[in-house]
């Protein structure tokens, strides 16, 4: 069809430069090998940290809920589609998060819109991790407020950015508790601090860090021991909850104020009854099954160290995202692909989702993958580093 000229050029220029990206569709469940082009591969690149998406409990909960409520919901929430699982679910979720509330969107990603574009107004200010995550940069793009970036995880730079703040009426710190490219925490209990000596709000993304860290996988706050210090918690039930959806756990006022003004929450439908059963059946199974996350940790600790004895650097990461660095963009891709044909899945990240010089494989292992599995994704990782120069 004519008239996509000017995107058509862009694309071929794209391809040209390497940056193109091919969906890669998974003809198997979510699991520690999926099937990609009729082959096995141990999978590194998801982020079903606890294996939920086809734990037993929760297929069986979305199933009931289907049969019972049916396959959707027919309306948005402020209309005619909140359905009782939902308020009972987020108050399972706030009692979970040891919240007053908390309020669940589609997705994470509309959460933090949610949040952002409405939460501010003129008179305010936003201060952001200049390595948030995309739609935190987004939501702030739809904010009336004033924005400040302050270098990432820099507590110098934080302070300087709330020392030149102070005439806004109110300063919103935003970070994300575990950042997804490099695996490192946020160093929260400082950055509460320096909010707290400058009257300032925090929020808290938590994507990353939901069912991973904190007690039963309560986040980075439970983690740092920071309850009742932090002022939005902005979660996801997509990662290691395993279902869909993004919540935020703030106060009484925060819900009431997002369900009168945040757009994606007034003019998008709400959640089929099998994702919010699910959902409440995975926080169930957290509360139930804490040795899943001791796995994760083991399994994390394992692949990590093994990846360090063969030479790759890891970066900075403190949590189960391990990335391999490898530099070159090209390289990062040649190593995906090599350790394909070893029999790993692990997808090469370049920029600009990473700075230039900085493309990497990034690896995330979850608590479904056994030693054997682990050890083979090891002996891969070494073929393909050693066939491609990475490591000697
Ligand atoms: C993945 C992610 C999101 C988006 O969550 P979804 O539920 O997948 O929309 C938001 N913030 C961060 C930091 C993330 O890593």
């Amino acid at each position: 069809m004519k008239g996509f000229e000017h995107i058509e050029k862009e694309l071929e220029e794209m391809k040209e430069q390497g940056l193109f990206r091919s969906l890669i569709p998974l003809e198997s469940d979510q699991k520690a090998k999926v099937t990609i082009d009729g082959k096995e591969l141990i999978q590194l690149s998801s982020n079903n940290y606890l294996g939920l998406t086809t734990h037993p409990r929760l297929k069986l909960a979305a199933v009931r809920a289907a049969d019972e409520f049916g396959a959707g919901t027919g309306s948005v929430r402020t209309i005619a589609g909140t359905f009782t699982m939902h308020e009972e679910f987020e108050k399972m979720l706030a009692e979970f998060k040891h919240t007053e509330a908390t309020l669940v969107l589609q997705s994470g990603f509309t959460a933090n819109q949610a949040v952002l574009a409405s939460l501010l107004s003129k008179e305010d200010v936003v201060i952001s991790d200049e390595l948030n995550h995309a739609s935190i940069i987004d939501g702030i793009r739809l904010t009336k407020a004033a924005r400040k970036i302050y270098k990432h995880v820099d507590m110098e730079s934080l302070e300087e950015a709330l020392k030149a703040s102070k005439d806004y009426r109110t300063r919103l710190v935003v970070t994300d508790g575990v950042f997804s490219m490099d695996g490192n925490i946020a160093p929260l209990k400082e950055i509460v601090e320096l909010c707290e000596k400058y009257d300032a709000l925090i929020m808290v993304d938590d994507a990353h860090a939901s069912g991973v860290l904190g007690r039963n996988g309560r986040g980075t706050v439970d983690h740092f021991d920071l309850n009742g210090r932090v002022h939005i918690q902005v979660g996801t039930l997509s990662k290691a909850v395993g279902v869909l959806g993004g919540y935020i756990a703030s106060t009484q006022a925060v819900r009431d104020y997002i369900i009168q003004k945040g757009r994606p929450f007034l003019f998008s439908t709400s959640h089929p009854p099998t994702v919010t059963a699910a959902c409440q059946e995975a926080i169930q199974v957290l509360l139930d099954e804490p040795e899943l996350i001791e796995k994760l940790w083991e399994n994390t600790r394992y692949l990590k160290a093994g990846l360090e004895k063969l030479g790759f650097d890891t970066g900075k990461s403190e949590t189960p995202i391990t990335p391999v660095i490898v530099g070159d963009e090209k390289k990062a891709h040649e190593l995906s692909d090599t350790l394909k044909k070893y029999g790993v899945f692990a997808q090469g990240i370049a920029f600009p989702t990473v700075a230039k010089g900085q493309a990497r494989v990034r690896t995330i292992v979850t608590a479904e993958h056994t030693k054997e599995l682990l050890d083979e994704a090891l002996a891969a990782f070494e073929k393909a580093g050693k066939e491609l120069n990475i490591i000697s």
